[in-house]
């Protein structure tokens, strides 16, 4: 008996690489940076360095405290703080021509702070030296403190993304450390600190979820004020991570977008290969709009 689902034709993509990629991958090597992109080994990653001029970068290292069940982060515990991090990723944004960049972070719960006062300079390096690129940041929950999330904010990300990643029965099977309503909490706090920044989160599908908790999800955002979603299909990146339980078709995403908007999200983005920074150049002028 075949216990692993078969991946579904609309999966299947070819990585598209060519010469301009090649030579961003060897910049990143220099500068030791880690972008989620090539981490997560992203279908996207021509389309979005190429195209759309979008990236995400990983900072604060490659090694993160926390061992969530669907994530090929490496765990362990982290020697890096590099305070000049902040500048050569300011850098890179500019190499690459960014028109929107995404920050994210490993989870750093051996850090009082969790990592937040970096996070913020580098909000801020990225802004001095390119202010028409547009800025989102997508923290952990940084071990929950308000403190923390209020030093992120005062750099004035033009987007807070906070991932709710599954459904609420799921959460702790899925997620390490992170709580569902400690989430939620997040983003209602952001939105508080700052309410002209718009929020965003981000559910993976094909966990095992029931589309009646899928639907929660969005209320449980809404209620909370979030902005934007991003909904994706879960894919399992080694074998020693949670199996796929369902493959959602083109059509279920598309029907999930619509209940999303008719809920009121100001964007849903929602598909097989969806990523949380997965045009996230549109959601920009789309929260603005709201
Ligand atoms: Fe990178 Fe996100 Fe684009 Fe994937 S969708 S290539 S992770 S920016
Ligand atoms: Fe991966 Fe983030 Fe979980 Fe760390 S906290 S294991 S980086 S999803």
């Amino acid at each position: 008996k075949e216990d692993v689902l078969r991946k579904p034709d609309w999966l299947k993509i070819k990585l598209n690489t060519n010469e301009s990629y090649t030579g961003l991958k060897k910049m990143m090597r220099e500068k030791n940076l880690h972008t989620v992109c090539e981490e997560a080994r992203c279908p996207n990653i021509h389309e979005c360095w190429a195209e759309r001029r979008t990236a995400t970068f990983m900072i604060l290292g490659d090694t993160c405290t926390r061992a969530c069940r669907f994530c090929a982060v490496k765990t362990g515990l982290p020697t890096e703080l590099d305070w000049k991090e902040p500048e050569r990723v300011a850098d890179s944004v500019q190499l690459m021509n960014l028109k929107h960049v995404v920050v994210t972070a490993v989870a750093r719960d051996d850090l009082k702070d969790g990592g937040a006062a970096i996070f913020a300079e580098t909000v801020r390096a990225i802004r001095r030296k390119n202010p028409f690129t547009s800025i989102e940041v997508l923290p952990s929950d940084m071990g929950g403190k308000e403190e923390n999330l209020r030093m992120l904010m005062d750099a004035k990300p033009d987007i807070l993304n906070h991932n709710i990643e599954t459904v609420r029965r799921m959460t702790p099977r899925v997620r390490a450390r992170a709580k569902y309503d400690r989430s939620l909490e997040f983003l209602r706090r952001a939105k508080e600190m700052q309410p002209n920044i718009p929020t965003k989160s981000s559910l993976m599908v094909g966990l095992g979820e029931t589309w009646e908790e899928i639907l929660e999800v969005m209320d449980d955002l809404r209620a909370n004020h979030i902005d934007i979603m991003t909904i994706g299909q879960y894919l399992q990146p080694t074998k020693g991570h949670l199996k796929v339980e369902k493959y959602y078709s083109p059509d279920e995403f598309k029907e999930l977008q619509q209940i999303a908007i008719s809920k009121g999200f100001s964007h849903c983005e929602a598909g097989p290969l969806v990523r949380s920074s997965y045009h996230a150049d549109e959601q920009v002028s789309a929260a603005a709009k709201h």
